[in-house]
């Protein structure tokens, strides 16, 4: 196999997790720090370059060969712009270009990706949906979240949140849903 590592990094409105993985999807270490919203966003952006770095540096792997740094976010974000848009749980992450500015700052190619659907990837490439071509997620937290593989292809759709899963209307005019449409699956789950 290609001597070639990853970081992963899921961003969350409390903490911040990363990890280096190999091409087998093999996990070399992984660690957590605060995300420190209150800080604002300058202190969130270093803060998520920072796991990177210390989870390069755990890893003993030489920076040389980090081929990519990708970063689940929650949505809603645009993967296209490489821009976190508006996520309920990070209001200082508005309309920030995170994927360049990671990549500027790092040296590294980044790449930005709705939390649930790198969760669905992540499944896809290395876990429950290894050796199938079409799989769908939920992830089950707070709120629904989901993520379909289609045919080997990440679905977004043409405004790029096409499987926020947990936002697809099930009783019309039904309950309040935090987005605030009525009768989400989220609002009734
Ligand atoms: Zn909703």
């Amino acid at each position: 196999m290609a001597d070639v590592f990853y970081v992963g990094v899921d961003l969350g409105g409390t903490n911040i997790k990363a990890g280096v993985l190999d091409a087998n999807a093999r996990v070399l270490c992984s660690l957590s720090v605060p995300t420190e919203v209150p800080k604002g966003r300058e202190t969130v952006v270093a803060n998520i370059i920072g796991a990177a770095e210390q989870a390069i540096a755990k890893s003993g792997v030489a920076r040389t060969k980090v081929a990519g740094i990708g970063i689940g976010s929650p949505g809603p974000l645009s993967h296209r712009r490489g821009m976190v848009i508006n996520p309920g749980n990070l209001p200082c992450l508005k309309d920030t270009p995170l994927r360049d500015l990671v990549t500027q700052r790092t040296g590294i190619k980044a790449t930005l990706e709705n939390d649930a659907n790198a969760a669905a990837w992540g499944e896809f490439w290395a876990g429950a949906g290894k050796g199938v071509r079409d799989l769908v997620m939920f992830t089950l937290g707070t709120g629904v979240g989901g993520g379909v593989v289609t045919d080997g292809r990440m679905l977004r759709g043409h405004f790029e949140n096409g499987a926020e899963l947990g936002h697809i209307l099930v009783q019309p005019g039904g309950r309040r849903c935090s987005c605030n449409q009525l009768g989400c699956v989220e609002a009734y789950s």
